[in-house]
């Protein structure tokens, strides 16, 4: 196809590659601002499947360096995965792209997996659903590429499941500087740049390239670094995710609120999903002022803002108090 023809003269991707990625499915967890970009450059480069998968809306300081959104989306309130099909969709309808206004979490994500996965690509923010992913791309077999960026700094690396080290032996060798939650702020080419690593490896593995990657990159934009640690060795045997005993821990029970990372803001999910318009009925009987639409109501409840997701989320802003949090949770929608 003409569209691809750019695509198809690169030679390692060929007329073979091209119908291969043309058949593949690909899952982004997060569509921030790494998600943002490879969601739209596997669009562009015309993956047969993209499932995308986010937990938050649209916020006006996304707009800086999460590529696929725009002030409309922000003032209509959307879920990034909602608008982000919108806009991926108008840059390619050939693509299947199916969009979920879920967190990490839920059990749908089992459910895509088990419906046959090609790549994972890590579009998230924190590393406890790292840890998740991570488990889950062993427990059933399907490459994912981990990245992450600060300030000016970026990590990538492509988790081949029982050949290369998994993120849980790889967490002690990667700088400190990643372990911690982004407080410090962002430049928009780091992201571009992680996620270009990412998506370049998501395309070599989808068309079966020998070449995928067995170091992790790690550079600083700002300071002229640019390096790579050999990975191979970093392999752990007794590793509970990929080694000889494997318990897979990030599987294990999950708490029903957590502190959202480098965030004021505690989530906390409710039993069952919401039944937006009849709340929205009752918080306006009740005198409450409520913005909405098909995927969400934000309101404000004694002072913080609040937003309530149809999957039964429950995202308090403004607060890290998980107790607070819980007892506003509890006087209104227990
Ligand atoms: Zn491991």
């Amino acid at each position: 196809m003409e569209r691809y023809s750019r695509q198809v003269l690169f030679s390692p991707i060929g007329e073979e590659g091209q119908a291969q990625i043309s058949q593949k499915h690909v899952l982004i967890v997060g569509v921030g601002a790494l998600g943002s970009v490879s969601a739209e450059l596997l669009t562009r480069a015309g993956i047969g499947k993209l499932t995308i998968v986010d937990r938050d809306y649209v916020d006006v300081t996304n707009l800086q360096r999460q590529l696929l959104y725009s002030e409309q989306d922000v003032k209509e309130k959307l879920p990034k995965a909602i608008a982000a099909k919108r806009r991926l969709q108008a840059i390619n309808q050939d693509v299947m792209i199916e969009a979920h206004v879920i967190d990490a979490f839920d059990p749908q994500l089992v459910s895509i997996l088990e419906q046959g996965v090609d790549v994972m690509i890590d579009g998230t923010d924190n590393f406890e659903t790292r840890f998740y992913i991570n488990d889950l791309a062993v427990k059933y077999n399907i490459p994912w590429i981990y990245g992450s960026c600060v300030s000016s700094f970026g990590v990538s690396f492509p988790i081949i499941p029982n050949e290369t080290p998994c993120f849980r032996c790889l967490i002690n060798h990667l700088p400190s500087y990643q372990m911690t939650c982004d407080t410090v702020g962002i430049i928009s080419p780091t992201v571009q740049m992680v996620a270009s690593y990412q998506t370049a490896e998501a395309l070599k593995i989808l068309v079966g390239a020998k070449e995928i990657r067995n170091s992790v990159v790690v550079f600083d934009l700002w300071k002229n670094d640019h390096h790579f640690l050999k990975a191979g060795k970093l392999k752990n045997a007794q590793c509970p995710t990929c080694g000889e005993h494997r318990t897979y821990p990030a599987l294990q029970e999950k708490s029903s609120a957590d502190v959202l990372c480098g965030r004021d803001t505690v989530q906390i999910r409710h039993s069952e999903p919401f039944h937006l318009a009849k709340m929205v009925q009752q918080m306006k009987a009740s005198g409450h002022h409520v913005q909405y639409n098909d995927y969400l109501i934000i309101t404000e409840l004694e002072g913080y803002r609040t937003v309530l997701f149809k999957d039964g989320r429950m995202l308090i802003h403004g607060t890290k108090d998980m107790l607070k949090a819980r007892s506003l949770y509890q006087k209104y929608f227990a």
